[in-house]
């Protein structure tokens, strides 16, 4: 009896412990006093909590709070220099690689284009390459290294941290974690891109205090994370967010999709899909600056490219955007209907051209929600524009050490 109840003992102090890491992350700086407060607990327990955290040296005090009348009272925060965490995101042509401190801030990052063409072994051994880089960035900075995040588009079975089937990639069962953890030593965390991008807008972007948001995340496809009653939303295999293959625009126009089905969401609205239409209008000679930036860049007709035309007024590319900004609202209208989010957050590489995007989007919203819902909802862009995943796979490894603080290793 006595073990049992150590053990539960010890369970509550991490879930406390784990209540004020959360907390110093989200409202820091913040006072001890504060966090009582805030968490219901008493003043002594925070404090000896406070002290473990420090001794773990994930918290700091940041000086003293003189304001008010009352005695002024030490302020703590979450300590960036607690560790770095490398963050790897596997996209469908590049793979890229960052090192960040504990509060994902870059000090380091490199990225490497890949060939969809190529063997899976050969981009695997690319991107450990990248990883042995940031290693040796961090080794040379003399940073203690906290763990190692992986991003990935696909299904990802959690606890094995094994990519199930990436229907971009078309890559099946991969098992990152083992692969990764071997080579480095490290403790390795794997997640779908969009549900990283999720929690990295919840630990460091544009949604620290919102409870109830939907991330988008379009680029090859476009894929989701729910954030739901504060918490992301993985549904009962972690399967949660595959949005883009919604049949949203079923019809008799059905487009063929990488995942085998026919007329998903993406198709209509991911980047391929504004390329199709920038070439369709090329086709029948419209006058466009598209070809002449073509040549210019000796590149094919590209997001960043037609971008640059709209940019320049190209009425084209801008009317290519706004075309798949209206097929990206239908979408986002349904997902509205159903959780009536307070936000919706737009992130991934089509990211760049939001502005092209968004009014056609909000009018397809306002156009498909019902009133009271779709006017509430806000939509705002990732902090993070094209690298949300990217920094998504720093945040599943700071979740984590925000999760279960007394399991986190330095290495
Ligand atoms: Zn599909």
């Amino acid at each position: 009896m006595e073990t049992k109840t150590t053990a539960d003992q010890a369970f509550v102090r991490e879930l406390n412990l784990s209540l004020i890491l959360r907390r110093i992350h989200n409202e820091s700086p913040i006072s001890r006093a504060h966090l009582a407060a805030r968490t219901g607990l008493n003043k002594s327990t925070v404090s000896s909590l406070v002290e473990e955290l420090m001794r773990l040296e994930l918290v700091h005090e940041i000086g003293q709070n003189s304001i008010g009348a009352g005695r002024p009272a030490t302020l703590l925060e979450i300590n960036p220099q607690a560790g770095c965490i490398i963050g790897v995101e596997l996209g469908v042509d590049f793979v890229a690689a960052v090192l960040t401190d504990f509060m994902g801030n870059i000090l380091w990052r490199s990225t490497a284009g890949t060939d969809p063409a190529e063997a899976q072994e050969n981009i695997l051994r690319q991107t450990i390459q990248l990883v042995d880089e940031a290693i040796a960035a961090a080794r040379q900075m003399s940073l203690p290294l906290l763990g190692l995040g992986l991003a990935t588009p696909g299904t990802v079975d959690l606890n094995e941290g094994m990519l199930i089937f990436a229907p971009n990639l078309h890559w099946v069962n991969v098992p990152f974690r083992k692969r990764f953890a071997e080579h480095t030593g490290l403790k390795v965390f794997v997640e779908n891109d969009a549900n990283a991008a999720t929690i990295a807008e919840h630990l460091f972007g544009v949604a620290r205090q919102c409870s109830d948001f939907v991330l988008v995340f379009a680029g090859v496809g476009i894929g989701g994370g729910f954030f739901l009653n504060g918490e992301l939303y993985r549904g009962k295999n972690g399967f949660a967010g595959e949005i883009g293959h919604s049949p949203i625009m079923a019809g008799p126009f059905e487009t063929p999709c990488h995942c085998g089905n026919r007329g998903c969401w993406e198709t209509y609205a991911n980047q391929y899909s504004i390329i199709q239409r920038v070439q369709a209008r090329l086709a029948v000679k419209r006058s466009s600056l598209i070809p002449r930036l073509m040549a210019e860049q000796n590149s094919p007709p590209t997001i960043p490219l037609i971008k640059q035309a709209a940019d320049a007024g190209d009425a084209e590319a801008i009317s290519s955007f706004a075309e798949a900004g209206t097929a990206f609202g239908q979408g986002l209208a349904t997902i509205v209907n159903f959780l009536n989010p307070e936000k919706i957050i737009f992130g991934g590489p089509l990211s760049i051209a939001a502005q092209y995007m968004l009014p056609a989007a909000q009018e397809a919203i306002s156009k498909h929600c019902l009133p009271e819902i779709g006017q509430k909802v806000n939509m705002e862009l990732s902090h993070f524009g094209a690298d949300a995943s990217l920094i998504g796979a720093i945040a599943i490894v700071a979740d984590n050490i925000l999760s279960y603080p007394t399991h986190m290793e330095r290495r």
